[in-house]
């Protein structure tokens, strides 16, 4: 089943297997002829465009990216999810981490 839209007079309706590949538009007033060959083709670009739309893109430099959580090869940036942090926030944690981490040992255990 196939939805086609009728280009001359407006009228939306349904192919159907049973129906012939090449025919009238089902509004009787109009002489317009559907070829189902091209309302596929139509549909496929039309899924082919509702894909490309879905594709995810950096917050920041609106390029495309790979996946929700990444870090955007065009601009260096750590992507998760909706967010985004510099690369740098992430190491400058990471240092603190570490030396809270010393801290705890140092006084922590002694
Ligand atoms: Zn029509
Ligand atoms: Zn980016």
């Amino acid at each position: 089943m196939l939805k086609i839209n009728c280009p001359v007079c407006g009228k939306c309706f349904f192919w159907t297997d049973d129906m012939p590949a090449e025919g009238k538009c089902s509004n009787p007033d109009c002489e317009w002829q559907y070829d189902i060959h091209n309302e596929l083709k139509k549909n496929v670009t039309k899924l082919q465009e509702a894909v490309t739309a879905k594709k995810m893109q950096c917050p920041f430099c609106q390029e495309e990216i790979a996946a929700r959580f990444t870090v955007c090869r065009h601009c260096g940036r750590v992507i998760l999810g909706a967010k985004a942090v510099k690369k740098s926030y992430i190491f400058v944690a990471a240092c603190l981490l570490l030396i809270v981490l010393s801290l705890v040992f140092k006084y922590g255990v002694g």
